[in-house]
This record gives C-alpha cells, structure tokens and sequence, in this order.
C-alpha cells in the first residue's frame, strides 16, 4: 500500500527530475513555443517540494492536492493549470484515505487525466502532455514499470505528430519533427513515480 510519505516522495522526485532536465524541457520548447517550459516547470515544482516540506499533508490525496494547488499558483504557462488540475483531480479521487493501492492510483491518475482533457480540450495524437499521460495511465493499471515505459514511448511518439492544441498548434505543419515539451514532463513525472515505487519495494 502507498502512504503519505510515498506521494510526497514521489512529489520530490519529481522536482529534482525537473530540475536536471529544465534544460532540456526548455530548449524543446523553443523549438516549438516560447522557451519557457522548464523554467516553469521548475518553478512550479519548487513550491509543490517547499509546500510539502512546511506542512507535510497526512493522505495521499492531500499531498496531491496541495502540490495541483502549488502548481496553479506558481506556474504562469498553460501547463501550470493543466498539470494542477492533473494532481488535484487524482488526489480528489483517491479521497481522504491513509493509504491507497497502485490499482487504486492508476484509476484515480486516469480521472485527473480525463479533466486535463476536458480543461484543454485536447485528445490523444494532438500532440499535448496526454499523449504521454493517457498511455501511462492506462498501463499503471498493470505496474509502474509498464506506465513509466508507456509514458516514454508515448513521449517519443509525438514527434512525427502535428499540434493541434497549445502554442505549438500556431506552428501547424512545421510543430511536426519536433518532440512536445509537455509530453516529455509527463514522462519524468510517470518515471519519478516508478523510481519512487523502486525505491520503496
Ligand atoms: P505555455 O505553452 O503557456 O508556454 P508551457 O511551455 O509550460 O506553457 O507548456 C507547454 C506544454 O503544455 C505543451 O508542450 C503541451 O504538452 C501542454 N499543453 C498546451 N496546451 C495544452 C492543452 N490544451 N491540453 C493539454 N496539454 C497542453
Ligand atoms: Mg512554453
């Protein structure tokens, strides 16, 4: 079963995640957008570790909500909401209980991911984060090992894609060849969560 402590191990595995990788996030994002997805990631993610660390919330679905909450409030680019709303919408499923299973978490992620949805309006192959959310999701239900590979290959598979939703939509054709930011921090996220499993077995 995975506590509290769990989940805020997976929040601050994923800050120092997407503090090796802004680099990267950011220059993919100049590529299709405005360069700033790493920053703001970062930024974001600051504040989610430093919110658990003052007042370390006692359920899962606490830490989920208070880290969407820090996400909303700090993160002034689209994925700021998109990803708060992500975190918020999963810890609200997972309710208030002590502990929660994997297959528990995997169906809760597949809530949050349907209201990524319906706050963007974007679905699978529109080149988004849900391109790597969606897969990942679905193959948690299975083990962290199978969503983190899901997430990857699901990351690396918008690369041919055209945007459809985001900045890089006003790209049209020319968004294609390039792997979405968005994507790729989805895919750290899903791998934070497996290495955090890892780590606890
Ligand atoms: P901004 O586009 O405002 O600069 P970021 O650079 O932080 O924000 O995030 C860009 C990422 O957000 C994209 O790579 C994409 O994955 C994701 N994104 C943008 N719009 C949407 C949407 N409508 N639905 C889902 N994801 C989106
Ligand atoms: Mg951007």
């Amino acid at each position: 079963m995975l506590d509290a402590a769990f989940f805020r191990r997976w929040m601050t595995t994923t800050a120092a995640s997407v503090d090796r990788e802004a680099a990267r996030l950011t220059e993919l994002d100049s590529a299709i957008g405005d360069a700033d997805h790493g920053s703001n990631l970062q930024r974001g993610f600051t504040a989610v570790a430093a919110a658990l660390e003052k007042e370390p919330p006692t359920t899962p679905g606490a830490v989920l909500a208070l880290a969407g909450r820090q996400l909303i409030s700090t993160v002034g680019g689209a994925s700021g909401p998109l990803y708060g709303t992500l975190l918020r919408r999963t810890g609200k499923a997972l309710g208030d209980a002590p502990e929660v299973s994997g297959e528990d978490l995997a169906r809760a992620l597949g809530e949050g991911v349907a209201a990524v949805g319906r706050l963007g309006g974007a679905r699978a192959g529109d080149k988004t984060m849900l391109d790597a959310l969606i897969p990942a999701a679905e193959a948690l239900g299975t083990s962290f090992a199978a969503g983190r590979e899901a997430a990857e290959a699901g990351a690396l598979a918008t690369v041919p894609m055209r945007a459809r939703k985001g900045r890089a939509s006003y790209l049209g054709e020319r968004s294609v060849g390039h792997q979405d930011p968005g994507a790729t921090s989805a895919a750290l996220l899903i791998d934070a969560l497996a290495r955090t499993a890892r780590e606890a077995a």
